[in-house]
């Protein structure tokens, strides 16, 4: 019989009336010849009202008794939904995360999942019951109640989906699926039919709030298609799974990171162990990082450039004073005043022109980039946050987000229909995913791939005016010359007002990339073009990596202390990039291998 995984958020089990109108849900389900099983957050603002409570009495409990408090939410959840199907004439059994045997680590408030038992649900299932799970909690091996971080319960859901091998996992919610940027900011924005767990980790790491990270991490790990719906129609949400809407378009979705703030580290010494000094006392305070730079020194000198959260300026920034001291750095400036504009798609790993759209459109509206970064299917850039909206609006317009794909929207498949063709097409898939999960801790961190790419060359253009309309100009003449451009990353501006754009070639176009190069810094007035002939570019990738703080410390480490000089650095959800000198490719890959050896599957 095929299963099912419905989970229902806070917002959907709010009073009595949604509780019931889930359980119909659910029932329904079932009579379509289902099994159910039904995971729940807790009622609508029960988590946070249960946190104020206990901040009424002190503003340090201890996280153990947190989670008992916490987790009472969800109880109170699993237990009405039962009585609802009850009275509704229909068989549940509601469970707790212990009861279920959903054992985690013993890191209180953000436990991770190591195991989750599935005899007690089979066989209620098979006894007919609807069953009824609280999501985000589950014990540690001495029995004390975890929880696994708010908006947990998704992750609960989808790890479920997992261990069950769901036919489907569906996420009910107060919004109708995944949107192409956010509504609120753009009110063109469109619901996509299907998104890729890559693209939604990365929409959803830039803020798009609508699940969990680490619940898609578990999608893709495991391979669960999640279905994003309404609870309050009948209407067919978004499909989270392995490849997008059109895998042919470059981009799927828009986001905008509002409060960031820039912190620069002024005329560091560029030598190996600079970036470690300055992210591992970061990460101490456990204080995320993203749009790292490392403007290319001149006379040995570097800035290197980061954002972090607006509300976290200040202690990242007592961090880095004193990161600045140790690597006698000449000064550290900030911003608290910035936002990020990202556009993110499979697609672009396969097209050129994506980089240059996207700069072209910003730069037509005179809005000045501050920063760029780029990834595989990512390209991220920084702008005032006065004019971030615009922007938003601007790109989304660009790459056609508004108007719907071309190609008819394939309609996530009805549920149950699929379930033979899942069977035998995928019998060998889940055997294997059967056996990764009973070798392996359901959240570790697990590395695929570590690799080298030594096929590429830097050019690097300095001095470059800090105005609107330079990025744009400097690519689309790039692209004229058909050359085709792999990281881009540009500085911010150094105090005198210029900054460093640096992008990656393929070796055997870098003297027609060096000639176009010169003849644009020669139009826009910039100072010099310098170039590497061999660079080596160093990529880790693998599930988890941002919820997984440490993986780019842990990179940095590596190299700094094979004396490995990082030049150019890029991060996404699934994948570190550090460019390093082309003679040191190898020596860096062993580095990192054995570095990597304990998570590397
Ligand atoms: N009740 C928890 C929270 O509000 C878990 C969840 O809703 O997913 O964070
Ligand atoms: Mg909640």
């Amino acid at each position: 019989m095929p299963l099912i995984v419905q989970k229902f958020g806070g917002s959907s089990v709010a009073n009595p009336e949604k509780i019931l109108r889930a359980a119909r849900r659910a029932i329904r389900a079932q009579q379509e010849g289902n099994q159910v099983v039904m995971v729940v957050s807790a009622m609508g603002d029960t988590t946070d009202d249960l946190l104020e409570l206990a901040a009424k009495i002190t503003d340090r409990p201890p996280a153990r008794e947190m989670d008992m408090l916490l987790s009472t939410g969800e109880q109170v959840s699993v237990a009405l939904m039962a009585i609802a199907i009850h009275s509704l004439g229909h068989k549940a059994l509601s469970l707790t995360g212990a009861q279920i045997g959903v054992k985690t680590d013993a890191s209180y408030r953000k436990a991770r999942i190591k195991s989750i038992e599935t005899t007690r649900l089979r066989k209620s299932l098979d006894d007919g019951n609807i069953v009824i799970a609280a999501g985000f909690q589950g014990i540690d091996d001495d029995f004390n109640i975890t929880t696994l971080g708010r908006g947990g319960s998704d992750t609960t859901a989808v790890a479920l989906a997992a261990v069950l091998r769901a036919d489907a996992c569906e996420i009910y919610t107060d919004v109708d699926g995944v949107y192409t940027t956010d509504p609120r900011v753009v009110p063109e924005a469109r619901r996509v039919g299907r998104i890729g767990y890559d693209e939604m980790l990365e929409l959803a790491s830039l803020g798009a709030g609508v699940m969990h990270s680490r619940s898609i991490e578990f999608g893709k790990k495991f391979d669960v298609p999640i279905h994003v719906r309404s609870s309050f129609t009948d209407q067919l949400g978004t499909m989270i799974v392995a490849e997008p809407e059109r895998p042919d378009l470059p981009v799927s979705g828009a986001a905008i990171t509002k409060d960031e703030a820039r912190i620069t580290v002024q005329g560091v010494i560029d030598r190996p162990g600079t970036s470690l000094e300055i992210f591992s006392r970061i990460a101490a305070k456990n204080i995320s990082v993203d749009m790292i730079v490392q403007n290319i020194g001149q006379s040995g000198r570097a800035d290197i450039s980061f954002t972090v959260p607006q509300n976290e300026l200040d202690t990242a920034l007592e961090a880095v004073r004193e990161a600045a001291k140790v690597v006698s750095a000449e000064g550290v400036t900030s911003d608290a005043n910035v936002a990020k504009i990202s556009v993110v798609g499979l697609g672009m790993a396969k097209q050129t022109g994506v980089a240059e759209k996207m700069f072209r459109s910003l730069a037509d509206a005179g809005i000045n980039i501050q920063m760029i970064t780029t990834s595989e299917i990512k390209i991220s850039v920084l702008v005032s946050r006065e004019r971030a909206p615009e922007a938003l609006r601007i790109v989304h317009h660009a790459f056609q987000l508004d108007t719907s794909p071309h190609a008819p929207r394939e309609e996530p498949k009805a549920r149950g229909e699929s379930h033979a063709a899942r069977e035998n097409s995928r019998g060998d898939l889940a055997a294997a995913v059967v056996t990764r999960l009973q070798s392996m801790n359901m959240e570790e961190l697990t590395i695929d791939d570590i690799s080298l790419d030594s096929s590429q060359a830097r050019v690097t253009i300095s001095g470059v005016p800090d105005k609107p309309g330079i990025a744009a100009k400097v690519f689309e003449d790039v692209a004229a010359a058909g050359i085709f451009v792999d990281m881009i990353v540009q500085s911010h501006p150094s105090a005198a007002g210029a900054a460093t754009l640096s992008f990656t070639v393929p070796q055997n176009q870098l003297s027609k990339s060096v000639e176009a190069a010169r003849r644009i810094a020669q139009s826009l007035g910039c100072q010099q073009v310098t170039s590497s002939p061999i660079i080596s570019k160093l990529s880790v990738s693998g599930v988890g990596l941002r919820t997984h703080v440490g993986v780019a410390i842990r990179m940095f480490k590596a190299l700094s202390d094979a004396g490995v000089n990082v030049e150019m650095i890029n991060t996404s959800e699934v994948r570190v990039n550090v460019v390093v000198d082309g003679a040191a490719g190898e020596k860096g890959l062993a580095q990192l291998q054995s570095a990597f050896a304990d998570v590397l599957r």
